[in-house]
């Protein structure tokens, strides 16, 4: 069913510039049908359920342009050790974690960072609360992974399992695992992860769902790469919870191409994405390949593809109708991913724009190479402020170009926003504010503190709905309140332009409005699809 009608009014619409003289919008039939002054569309349709906004900014639903959802989803039901400050607090979540689920599936958790700990993570620490059964903890990066001991018995690891090609595991002078896992190592307890609860059902997916709709996200740019996450957001979106752009890997690129599949294939519900490759790690662990050794003398960190496979992945992806989308952190990983990019020119474009995802350290001279091969910059606001300390300690001077959305952006280049959830909450008045501001909620500077790289209210909304849209090949369907497109849209709490800026992190949204269909309401919260329908009708 398509949802609406519904006659919101009163509202400032977003862009300001674009709907001057314009304060209502009127959905019907899941689409924008028509935007203007409020007393002429009441005037019009008389009968419609009418919202009034009082004021407040009216926005398209936003995009999270990166984003795993599925293990976002089960993971807010699991030991969260974001934010933790000490290695003793951690394990303090994780004896309540095996308390409130007695097992005997693995534990799982995430979200550490281990920086400024007392003690280093380590498997006797683990074991001395649970020896017998596999623990299992994601650092906040999903780079590196904190195990037991029963957890490497169970996978058969020991002093003479080698290290994977692009990881490594910690281990002590005698060669033997210390229980922390680096990069593509993380992959080897993958099977044993996927034993843990809770169970991944629907009822899980759509709570998900209704807590991105809370945050005013109704479409997602999806980086979970198995088939069946990839399955399960198929079916998400066939329920019509979220709109799903669903990027895949390199594993399942032949069958997409025997399939006859392309990037852009699908509607505005679910669409082929890119194909996503990992040119490199993280900052966190240190893996970010650098041009030049990170300031805390942690060398050149790792090169996942060597570049020449970068540049023949993307080159064969092209020649069949797939756009690639590159995970580059350091600069020397934007650079490889631009040389790619920049040998797949000589084929007809992709249907799908090429995208570097983070960017977060880009070397000047190849500050120009986005716009000039037209690659879009898909970034996280929030990682600049997440990586603060990080970020300083090891790029130093460098940082001058580090999450360096306005010079990307001046040089022409379209940006799209996005969490990367579960590595950073979902929750946009969160990148809005890092965005806008570089610093953090508390007012503490992001890391290599660069005022000059703030983004104006306007630039990084855009990024979140009409940037985001683009990436998905749905310019001028979603991410805008243009009549004709999908009905999304978000009334926030308040005018955003009102606001100062500090106070972007307190903004929330009042009503979110997914193929006009009411799918969440401040005023009767949690509520969900089954929102009981609005009040005043003119
Ligand atoms: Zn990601």
């Amino acid at each position: 069913m398509n949802g609406g009608p519904l006659l919101v009014v009163n509202g400032r619409l977003w862009p300001a510039a674009r709907w001057r003289g314009a304060d209502a919008v009127f959905v019907r039939n899941g689409r924008i049908s028509a935007v203007g002054r409020g007393r002429d569309l009441r005037a019009a349709v008389p009968n419609a359920p009418c919202l009034d906004a009082g004021g407040a900014t009216v926005t398209p639903g936003l995009t999270d342009a990166h984003l795993h959802f599925v293990p976002w989803a089960q993971g807010r039901r699991q030991v969260d050790l974001l934010g933790v400050t000490s290695r003793g607090a951690a394990l303090e979540r994780v004896a309540a974690g095996l308390a409130a689920d007695p097992g005997p599936t693995p534990l799982v958790g995430r979200g550490w960072d281990a920086m400024g700990w007392e003690a280093p993570p380590d498997r006797a620490s683990l074991d001395a609360l649970a020896p017998e059964r596999p623990v299992l903890l994601h650092s906040h990066d999903f780079h590196s992974l904190w195990f037991n001991s029963a957890a490497m018995r169970a996978i058969g690891l020991g002093r003479e399992s080698r290290d994977p090609q692009g990881g490594r595991f910690e281990r002590d002078f005698t060669g033997e695992p210390t229980g922390v896992a680096r990069e593509h190592a993380v992959a080897a307890f993958e099977a044993l992860g996927a034993q843990a609860g809770p169970a991944i059902d629907d009822a899980l997916l759509d709570d998900g769902a209704a807590a991105l709709h809370a945050a005013g996200v109704t479409s997602v740019h999806d980086y979970q790469r198995n088939a069946n996450d990839m399955a399960r957001m198929r079916a998400l979106a066939s329920r019509r919870r979220l709109r799903v752009l669903q990027h895949f890997g390199p594993e399942q690129l032949e069958a997409l191409i025997a399939a006859g599949l392309a990037s852009g294939v699908g509607d505005a519900w679910f669409r082929i994405g890119a194909l996503k490759l990992f040119a490199d790690g993280a900052l966190g662990s240190r893996t970010a390949a650098m041009l030049e050794p990170y300031d805390d003398g942690h060398g050149l960190g790792i090169v996942m593809i060597p570049r020449d496979e970068l540049v023949a992945t993307v080159t064969r992806a092209a020649a069949h109708g797939f756009a690639s989308t590159v995970h580059a952190i350091g600069d020397r990983a934007v650079r490889h991913a631009l040389d790619a990019f920049e040998a797949a020119r000589a084929l007809p474009a992709t249907p799908l724009p090429s995208r570097i995802e983070h960017a977060q350290l880009v070397h000047p001279d190849d500050l120009p190479r986005f716009a000039a091969l037209g690659v879009r910059a898909s970034m996280q606001p929030q990682h600049a402020t997440s990586d603060a300390l990080a970020a300083t300690a090891a790029w130093g001077a460098r940082c001058a170009l580090s999450y360096a959305w306005r010079a990307i952006a001046d040089t022409g280049v379209t940006l799209a926003f996005g969490s990367d959830a579960p590595v950073e909450p979902p929750l946009p008045w969160l990148g809005l504010h890092a965005a806008v501001t570089r610093t953090r909620t508390d007012g503490t500077p992001a890391g290599g503190f660069v005022p000059a790289q703030c983004l104006t209210l306007d630039e990084a909304l855009a990024a979140y709905t009409e940037g985001a849209a683009g990436l998905a090949g749905l310019a001028g369907r979603l991410g805008t309140l243009e009549p004709g497109a999908e009905g999304d849209l978000v009334v926030w709490d308040r005018d955003l332009h009102a606001a100062p800026a500090a106070s972007l992190a307190d903004v929330r949204p009042r009503v979110t409005v997914l193929a006009g269909e009411i799918v969440y309401d401040s005023r009767t919260t949690g509520a969900g699809a089954d929102a009981p329908a609005i009040g005043a009708t003119v």
